[in-house]
């Protein structure tokens, strides 16, 4: 709980890490400090200060503001009726919105399913279509083919029919 969000990392002459701590004398209450964690049992002399030297006033706001915090939190903790409805109201809120993603989902899945089958008959109808036209094309060829020989036929046909005609006459 470091509202100041002060990051001192000291290590005192034992060569320990030593931690902030918060000073309860009557002299200093409330205020910062840093010192050896072994104190008082075998303590080196490494002790500093990290907040300044607060007059009597500001130390009893201080205190007293950190009475309020606490007291604050004390009573939002130990009303478990407002708690644990307010919990339940929001744990029902997020389970009626996942409800809801789920069905806009499963309703974007069907459509998605429905979408997919109409693809894939369009596909198909167009498949067929492929292939009556390429049977048609290959019908007309046949036709084309024929016509030609057949016409090839007749012309040859005529041409002898004129040449007899004119050497007879000659
Ligand atoms: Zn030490």
């Amino acid at each position: 709980m470091s509202s100041s969000s002060v990051t001192l990392d000291y290590s005192c002459f034992c060569g320990e890490r030593a931690p902030i701590q918060v000073s309860f004398t009557d002299k200093n209450p409330g205020r910062k400090f840093v010192g050896c964690k072994k104190f008082p049992n075998g303590h080196c002399e490494f002790f500093v200060w990290v907040d300044k030297k607060m007059n009597p006033g500001e130390k009893y706001r201080e205190l007293y503001m950190r009475h309020e915090a606490l007291k604050h939190m004390h009573e939002a903790l130990s009303d478990p009726r407002v708690n644990s409805g307010q919990k339940y109201q929001d744990l029902c809120m997020r389970h009626e919105a996942l409800k809801q993603r789920y069905e806009a989902l499963s309703d974007v899945n069907v459509e998605l399913k429905n979408l997919n089958n109409l693809l894939s008959d369009s596909m198909d109808a167009e498949k067929r279509r492929k292939v009556e036209l390429q049977e048609k094309f290959d019908e007309m060829e046949k036709k084309y083919l024929a016509c030609r020989k057949a016409c090839k036929k007749l012309l040859i046909f005529v041409i002898i029919v004129v040449l007899w005609l004119f050497l007879k006459r000659n």
